[in-house]
């Protein structure tokens, strides 16, 4: 799978650590929106469009982020486990991801150097 066309739009929020979002098409056919590109602290890297994962109240059934303790509906207790014990990957789920080393890597190549060059070029 070849990827055709990325899309950068450059983010500026001067507290954030997000850079700029990413839109990629795939043999001109398919488009995955909402890619972060973020400055980590070994530099840039990549991160695909993720949801955050909900639960859903047993009493009103209204759906609440997964690290909610009570609902925010009807106030019902929830889930009793700690937010702060439940790793960030549980608490999100990417929507769209790469399943090998080999296309993350020229998945993240890409965009990076796409963003590089939208950088620059917006400096001049
Ligand atoms: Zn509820």
């Amino acid at each position: 799978m070849e990827i055709t066309e990325t899309r950068i739009s450059i983010v500026e929020r001067p507290n954030s650590r997000l850079r700029a979002y990413a839109s990629v098409t795939f043999d001109n056919s398919f488009v995955v929106r909402d890619i972060r590109i973020i400055e980590g602290k070994k530099g840039l890297f990549v991160a695909m469009p993720s949801k955050k994962l909900q639960k859903q109240c047993p009493r009103c059934g209204f759906k609440n982020p997964i690290t909610y303790r009570f609902c925010g509906s009807c106030g019902s207790a929830l889930n009793p486990l700690p937010p702060q014990r439940l790793p960030l990957s549980r608490q999100h789920r990417d929507v769209a991801h790469p399943i090998n080393t080999q296309f993350r890597e020229y998945l993240e190549k890409k965009i990076l150097e796409e963003y590089e060059k939208v950088k620059n070029s917006s400096q001049k």
